[in-house]
């Protein structure tokens, strides 16, 4: 069965590629020709309508199947009748961060998501001809923001284990180089880098670079893997690390992340951040998920972390190699060809995973780590897929 687009899929894609009113010529900037709108995963709702069934399976955004902290989902109901207002000025929320992180509040600046942060270390750093030097495949957002300053990405192959190749991104980084991100773990591939290897990369790269490492995943690392804020603190060099409530702590829904930085990073980003950034209810569900972390947190990491083995397992049993992943998710190398029929053939089952690669285009599938019998279902369906497609 294949699955027509949604009709709101249609009209969107009708408005970009045939405009029925012609809008000024370079309206909209030259820059963003390359800048293709980010297509988020199928939403349930979506997949259900159109088979006709209601049990759909998600693990194609690398969220948590866990539902919000209990104490989240108590000041999420009770902030709801105060939305008439304003949020507050987020400090609240930056102390309880600088108070977790032990560092100081304007050592951190959250954001509405780890992405909204992104655009801003892009908008505020980035001139035309600037260059941000990063791994890839990796998070497209990095790739996309920088774009959309008229600055160059430079997309640097990763290490064979689905890690970043921080070697050959040293090399990488030249004279027109502002910005370099690690992504550790990585998205899609999961590989991270050593805490070792972090280290020494991040004493080599030259003063006139901000390294960034992109920790979104970092809850789910193991107990010897890098911990940026602490290595931050140890060197003596500007680091900025990012790490959100997207994903261990289930809040993708509500947006919010965080940079930890010098203070003067911090007031260089809140120049061009937007008003409110932050929600009111993501900030009182922040705060309140830190203080309910030490009771949930330890045991969902215990089990998201050995389903994500058992998934490593069970792909491995089918004869795929999968990259051995340090996140909430497992990536695997299936070829362009066979990655577009298995997301098909998946979805057409109720099961929407991420078809992923370069460019997008899709030379492998990442599936998010979810309840046990959501990752069975999709270990067997991918069972019964895999001998019907050729080589
Ligand atoms: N960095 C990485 C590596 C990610 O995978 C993601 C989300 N997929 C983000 C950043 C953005 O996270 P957020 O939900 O906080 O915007």
């Amino acid at each position: 069965m294949s699955i027509a687009s949604t009709p709101c899929q249609v009209a969107w894609t009708r408005q970009l590629f045939c405009a029925p009113m012609a809008i000024p010529a370079n309206l909209i900037r030259p820059a963003l020709a390359g800048v293709a709108p980010y297509v988020p995963g199928r939403p349930v709702a979506d997949v259900q309508r159109e088979l006709g069934i209601s049990d759909v399976v998600k693990l194609a955004s690398n969220e948590s199947p866990f539902p919000p902290m209990p104490a989240a989902l108590d000041v999420i109901r009770a902030g709801a009748a105060d939305l008439k207002r304003y949020p507050e000025a987020d400090w609240a929320l930056r102390e309880a961060l600088g108070e977790h992180l032990g560092i100081s509040a304007d050592q951190v600046l959250a954001g509405n998501g780890v992405d909204s942060l992104i655009r801003l270390f892009c908008h505020a750093c980035l001139d035309v001809g600037d260059r941000l030097v990063m791994g890839w495949p990796s998070f497209i957002s990095w790739r996309q923001s920088t774009l959309v300053q008229g600055a160059e990405p430079v997309l640097v192959p990763l290490a064979a284990d689905g890690a970043y190749d921080l070697d050959a991104l040293l090399t990488a980084v030249d004279e027109r180089t502002k910005l370099v991100v690690v992504v550790s773990p990585n998205n899609p591939t999961g590989g991270e880098v050593s805490a070792a290897a972090l280290e020494r990369f991040l004493r080599q790269v030259p003063d006139h670079v901000l390294p960034i490492l992109d920790e979104a995943y970092f809850e789910f690392l193991g107990p010897d893997a890098h911990d940026g804020v602490a290595l931050a603190a140890r060197l003596d060099r500007p680091v900025a690390v990012m790490r959100t409530f997207s994903k261990a702590y289930s809040l993708a829904g509500l947006r919010v992340g965080y940079v930890v930085g010098p203070p003067e990073l911090i007031v260089g980003l809140s120049r061009v951040r937007n008003i409110f950034d932050v929600n009111a209810l993501a900030q009182a569900a922040a705060i309140a998920s830190l203080a309910d972390a030490p009771a949930h947190l330890p045991e969902r990491i215990q089990v998201l972390t050995s389903e994500r083995e058992s998934m490593s397992r069970g792909l491995a049993a089918l004869g795929l190699a999968p990259c051995r992943s340090a996140g909430n998710f497992v990536f695997v190398e299936v070829g362009p060809e066979r990655a577009a029929a298995l997301n098909s053939a998946l979805l057409s089952r109720g099961i929407i995973i991420r078809p992923t690669g370069p460019f997008g285009a899709p030379g492998g599938i990442r599936v998010s780590i979810g309840w046990p019998d959501e990752n069975r279902r999709f270990l067997d369906a991918l069972g019964e897929l895999l001998p019907t497609l050729p080589v």
